[in-house]
């Protein structure tokens, strides 16, 4: 039997999360998403990894110049964990916890951008990796996306992937830079820990997510050590993970629930 690799919890506050214009600690007033003032105190959790197998692709699909896309992902998934202290409204009272919209920007840009090209390495589309992977010559290579512009490898940086990186190739520049932001974001962000099983009964090895987007970086990692495909539930439309080794009958919905729903649907004719 396999064993779950992960243990990871994570909260969502019933009451909600909305988008602000506020004052973070020592710094100047801007968008930060807060916990929804009220009374209700709340929590649902759930286990990211487990239960929401695509959600990495989830995040890296979200506009991160639109704050209220942020804000319905927060109201379904929680916080990403990396919040600050934010000065209470009119200077009265505790500080709170909140987030910045920069943060949140800032990790779904660098999703996005090594989610890319991630797919264009597993679609084997080097027309589309051409766009990001520039070759200057044989002996240097950088990715480029507007006005960012980072070295893969040069005779300065990196110079042993030289000898490895064909010239003029795309695609191992490419892996070799997805493995270097995955790795870069999972520091610090995910540790082993020895811990109880599920039966209670044993000590066994996990690797715990420090906070939500951790968890999600793991996710990624995990998609590019397994041999996953990624499908979109036609009940839901959420992306999930399916095992492309797994024998049998390929699966067409996230959940049981999604199939349940859209076979009762089928049923009754589409009438609920
Ligand atoms: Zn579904």
């Amino acid at each position: 039997m396999t064993r779950d690799l992960f243990f990871f919890w994570w909260h969502v506050d019933t009451a909600g999360y909305v988008a602000e214009r506020r004052i973070p600690t020592e710094d100047e007033e801007q968008l930060v998403i807060i916990r929804r003032p009220s009374v209700e105190l709340g929590r649902s959790s759930y286990r990211p990894i487990r239960e929401e197998t695509g959600l990495f692709r989830i995040f890296a699909n979200l506009d991160y110049e639109d704050s209220a896309q942020i804000t319905e992902f927060a109201n379904s998934y929680g916080l990403l964990g990396e919040g600050v202290f934010i000065d209470p409204e009119g200077g009265q009272g505790a500080l709170e916890g909140g987030e910045l919209f920069r943060t949140w920007a800032k990790e779904i840009d660098h999703m996005q951008r090594a989610l890319r090209l991630w797919d264009c390495v597993q679609a084997r589309d080097n027309e589309s990796l051409k766009q990001y992977i520039h070759w200057e010559g044989t002996r240097s290579v950088e990715y480029q996306k507007g006005r960012t512009r980072i070295v893969i490898a040069n005779e300065d940086s990196n110079r042993e992937y030289l000898d490895r990186f064909p010239p003029g190739d795309v695609s191992i520049p490419a892996e070799r830079l997805v493995q270097t932001v995955i790795n870069k974001q999972i520091d610090g962000r995910v540790s082993p820990r020895l811990l109880w099983d599920e039966g209670g009964t044993k000590l066994r090895l996990y690797l715990v997510p420090k906070n939500l987007v951790g968890a999600m970086w793991l996710q990624f990692s995990q998609a590019v050590d397994g041999n996953i495909q990624f499908l979109v539930c036609p009940e839901c439309e959420k992306p999930f993970a399916v095992n492309k080794s797994a024998r049998g009958k390929p699966r067409i919905y996230c959940s049981a629930s999604c199939r349940s729903r859209a076979h009762h649907k089928r049923s009754t004719g589409g009438k609920q």
